[in-house]
């Protein structure tokens, strides 16, 4: 509390002083007059009011207490119990609306109001110091974060979005009630990172979720789709986004994202590759017995003189063969959904199955300079047939991206505890902005030079898939116009 003597107040330093004080009024307590004894320039400057319309009339008669009298805020409350007690009473959002510059309605105003007593030689509250301060801004502010963040929440509900947030430090997980809903809990359960990880399949947690979950700690992104077990243990796909957050020193603190619930969409898209497993299945059968047929009749027809009849045999041949490699394709797809793409690991010398794969190719089609020189024995342990199966997707699209009669380029090479299988084209090339994508399902460049090459997409998006799951990595070095070199590595000791 202040303790200075009224008389002094008429003090013409003590009035400059607190002239140039911030946004003050110094009221007199003789309720229910509480004549304004001095007030500050800043005040009648937000107040935009003269000195004279102020200083020596009644608090109340330039400011109607407008606000309900019932109201603890209300002025005339205020004043009364700092004298009644004399205590400082602050109000920390007080309303009070005013006439903005040329405006001819009030606009909703707040303050931040205070009032501290001033007791005179008798230790009675003989004035009351109040201060104004404009804080319209920051309350709207708050009101438009509030407000934003509230239309966050509904919009969140009504797509069934749950957010979460994990602090790394100390694994603090901290949620939306929506994620309680998502991983089949009742509404205010208390689960914790553990528990959350608890439920995803297993097989979906080492695969997945744990490379993605490294991976955010270096590119500072999240995202996956796994199964989950509800505590009624039926099996749920869930969709997770997110993003982390680096201190100062660029250490990774904080990672928050988003999670919803996508079995509907899930299993619309296993119904999709079943029924494209079946009918690839299906067409498998028919294309045999034609392809045993075309090589009767090739074997059949070798005396032949037609030579129309010869080539249009060996063409047919072709074509099946192509359309059998497509089906295959498809096939593989299917197989891909988590859990279905099981390797059988054996040690095998990769070089050697890099010259099986060529001998196969070179069956089929003669028409490049196909080059290999393998560099020594190079032992993995993988899927065999998988491995070779990405050899032959990268030998064939070097093929058929190139023009007849150029160079494909094989080596492999061990380096670091990785083996190292390159395939080098001089063909169409991959514009950089393709690059990223050509690995994703169903992506294909649209470039006219390609616009008679058959393919589906899906090449590179199994082959990737396969070395992902070998914990391998597949890129791809290209320049347009000029040809490109697709990579992979696999770690010899797994
Ligand atoms: P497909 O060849 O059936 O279209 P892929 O998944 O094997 O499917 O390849 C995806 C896309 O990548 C191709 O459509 C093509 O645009 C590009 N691509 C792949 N390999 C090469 C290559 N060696 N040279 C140029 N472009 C390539």
């Amino acid at each position: 509390m202040i303790g200075i003597t009224p008389d002094s107040i008429p003090d013409d330093l003590f009035r400059v002083l607190f002239e140039k004080s911030p946004g003050s009024l110094l009221i007199k307590t003789d309720a229910p007059q509480f004549t304004i004894a001095a007030v500050s320039d800043a005040y009648l400057k937000s107040a935009r009011l003269p000195r004279e319309a102020v200083v020596g009339k009644g608090f109340f008669e330039i400011y109607q207490d407008d606000i309900d009298q019932s109201d603890d805020k209300a002025a005339r409350k205020i004043f009364s119990r700092v004298i009644r007690t004399g205590d400082k009473v602050d109000v920390p959002v007080y309303r009070y609306d005013i006439f903005e510059a040329n405006a001819d309605h009030k606009t909703p105003h707040y303050w931040s109001f205070s009032n501290i007593p001033i007791l005179d030689s008798r230790q009675q509250v003989a004035y009351i110091l109040s201060t104004f301060t404009d804080i319209t801004g920051e309350v709207k502010a708050k009101e438009a974060a509030q407000e934003s963040e509230h239309r966050l929440l509904l919009a969140a509900e009504a797509t069934g979005m749950a957010f979460w947030e994990l602090t790394l430090a100390d694994n603090a997980f901290s949620y939306s009630q929506q994620l309680l809903d998502i991983f089949g809990h009742p509404t205010g359960t208390n689960i914790t990172l553990a528990d959350v990880r608890a439920q995803v399949h297993p097989d979906d947690m080492e695969n997945i979720v744990m490379k993605a979950f490294e991976n955010a700690l270096i590119d500072g992104g999240y995202f996956y789709e796994v199964r989950v077990y509800w505590p009624d243990r039926s099996l749920h796909w869930i969709r997770t986004k997110g993003t982390v957050q680096y201190n100062k020193n660029k250490e990774p603190v904080r990672m928050l994202g988003t999670i919803v619930d996508i079995t509907e969409s899930k299993s619309d898209e296993i119904r999709k590759n079943d029924f494209i497993a079946m009918a690839s299945h299906e067409l498998k059968t028919p294309l045999t017995s034609l392809k045993a047929y075309l090589q009767l009749m090739e074997t059949k027809l070798s005396g032949t003189t037609d030579p129309f009849v010869k080539t249009a045999v060996v063409k047919s041949g072709n074509q099946v063969n192509k359309m059998t490699a497509l089906i295959h394709g498809f096939l593989d797809l299917s197989r891909l959904e988590p859990g279905k793409l099981k390797l059988i690991r054996t040690t095998f010398d990769i070089c050697t199955l890099i010259e099986e794969v060529l001998t196969e190719t070179k069956i089929l089609s003669n028409s490049h300079s196909i080059r290999f020189e393998p560099s020594g024995e190079s032992n993995v342990n993988a899927d065999r047939a998988k491995i070779g199966q990405v050899i032959s997707n990268l030998v064939n699209n070097a093929i058929k991206y190139s023009k007849k009669g150029s160079y494909v380029i094989l080596q492999c090479e061990a380096n670091d505890g990785n083996v190292i299988v390159s395939v080098t084209d001089e063909g169409i090339g991959i514009k950089p902005k393709d690059q990223e994508k050509i690995f994703q399902r169903f992506y294909r460049a649209e470039e006219d030079e390609q616009r008679n090459i058959s393919g589906f997409g899906i090449g590179l998006y199994l082959s990737s898939e396969i070395i992902q799951r070998h914990k391998g990595k597949i890129w791809v070095k290209s320049i347009e116009g000029e040809g490109s070199t697709f990579y992979f590595s696999l770690p010899v000791n797994i």
